[in-house]
């Protein structure tokens, strides 16, 4: 019998290393990496990279054959839960996303000729990618409204259309853009993904969408931006595609199953490190004749933010579990579980921690302003939380049947079967008494 909640003893050194490492080497950069020139960061994180790849650390998720560990989800999860604390730590150890979500795609379906263009130099950290799905024309919750079309013309797709939000569009090398190939079959059997280089002609980089995580964008295109992109007319080889015509939906659940359970475990890190300030905060502030952490409102905070973190991490360890057993598409239900109810705890976590830190928790001077800007967007990332619900409630449903006339527990239903059942014993006890 295993239900067993502890980590390998073999793995747990390369945890411990993992979050030693983020703490002394990782974290400190945050305090300057908005000072930073492009050159700069890369002279400052090259070599944490390296120390990385010394340790055998480097882009895990992918196979032994990519460079990577080969790592099923359980392992991923906890290594996620200590890059999770800071938001540079997945790209020092190669696995940030998009480009960790776009590797995987490209391992999964492209040629052998796409793989050594685009797929090695991505894996050895020379190129960046991006996702370019989403349109601001039509609803992302709904991608069989997407629009942008991919017309063959000879031995090459014309690609046309508008989309928005693709996180590091302006600073990616290639885009894999999600295009209707087919229009007259249904959308699962008529869309593809394809590889467009960012410097084709056509492809228009029309700004890095302002938003609650970056309000005020200015200077030249940085990671992290989600780009408005225009795609007018981009030829680029019908080799290009990935996988076959029309495989583009079974690449995109492939693509996001893994990829958000890395967010939620993720996100238990960001929640960990609020929940660290709010504690420390507790234990170091008095009003009203005693401290924070004596006030019975403080520990409710304090015991329901604990009590969430580990539930989200119970749920996330188990998804991941599920998926390594059962594969992507048979963890619908369990991905979709991790992904609600991980933005919901880490919103309240960050939330709480402003709290019991008062005006200075609503500064800039603290993370915790931009931890609770940025954890905003958990719920419209990788699909907006009402369509995960809509997922997790379908496949419930599936295990339940409609009923005729009362519900299956109607008491007085239940009590007159009740007595037809054990009429003959209730007429024994009735005699013998
Ligand atoms: C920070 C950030 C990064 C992103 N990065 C990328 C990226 O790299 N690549 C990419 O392609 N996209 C990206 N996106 C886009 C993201 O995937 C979409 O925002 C998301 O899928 C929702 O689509 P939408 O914005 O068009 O909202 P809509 O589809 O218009 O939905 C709006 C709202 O309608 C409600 N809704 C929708 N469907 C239902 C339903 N069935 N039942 C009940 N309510 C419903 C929900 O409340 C939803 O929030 C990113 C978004 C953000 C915020």
């Amino acid at each position: 019998m295993a239900w067993d909640f502890a980590t390998d003893e073999d793995f747990q050194p390369k945890l411990d290393w993992m979050r030693e490492f983020l703490d002394a080497e990782i974290l400190p950069l945050e305090a300057i990496a908005g000072d930073c020139t492009p050159e700069q960061w890369r002279v400052l994180t090259d070599p944490l990279k390296e120390r990385v790849k010394q340790q055998g650390l480097w882009a895990c998720h992918l196979g032994p054959d990519l460079g990577g560990q080969g790592w099923g989800q359980v392992r991923l999860a906890l290594m996620h839960e200590i890059l999770g604390r800071c938001e540079f730590a997945p790209m020092i150890f190669g696995n940030n996303a998009p480009d960790s979500g776009n590797a995987e795609l490209l391992a999964i379906g492209a040629s052998a000729e796409l793989r050594r263009r685009w797929l090695e130099p991505l894996l050895a950290g020379e190129m960046r990618s991006a996702f370019s799905m989403t349109e601001p024309d039509v609803a992302g919750s709904d991608p069989r409204l997407i629009r942008t079309r991919a017309t063959l013309d000879g031995d090459e797709y014309v690609v046309s259309g508008h989309k928005w939000f693709t996180t590091n569009g302006s600073v990616a090398d290639f885009l894999i853009v999600m295009v209707v190939t087919n229009p007259d079959v249904h959308p699962y059997q008529g869309c593809s993904m394809i590889l467009v280089p960012t410097d084709t002609p056509g492809v228009q980089i029309v700004r890095d969408v302002p938003n609650m995580g970056e309000p005020h964008i200015e200077g030249p295109p940085r990671p992290g931006g989600h780009a408005e992109i225009v795609y007018d007319n981009v030829r680029v080889p019908a080799t290009n595609i990935i996988g076959e015509p029309g495989d583009g939906f079974v690449l995109a659940q492939k693509r996001l199953g893994p990829g958000r359970i890395h967010h939620a475990m993720r996100w238990i890190g960001q929640a960990r490190r609020a929940f660290d300030m709010m504690c420390e905060r507790a234990l170091s502030r008095s009003a009203h004749g005693s401290l924070l952490a004596d006030k019975q409102m403080i520990q409710d905070m304090i015991a329901e933010t604990k009590m969430e973190i580990e539930a989200t991490k119970l749920l996330c360890m188990h998804a991941a579990w599920h998926m390594d057993r059962h594969g992507a598409s048979a963890s619908r239900t369990q991905i979709a579980m991790i992904k609600v109810y991980g933005t919901r705890m880490l919103y309240n976590a960050i939330d709480r921690a402003i709290q019991v830190h008062g005006a200075l928790g609503y500064s800039a001077d603290l993370p915790l302003e931009g931890m609770y800007r940025h954890a905003r967007a958990s719920r419209l990332v990788d699909g907006a939380d009402e369509v995960h619900k809509v997922t997790i409630s379908r496949h419930v449903l599936r295990n339940y049947e409609a009923v005729e006339g009362w519900p299956g527990e109607h008491l007085p239903t239940r009590r007159a079967e009740a007595l037809e059942r054990f009429a003959d014993a209730l007429d024994t006890i009735t005699a013998n008494s």
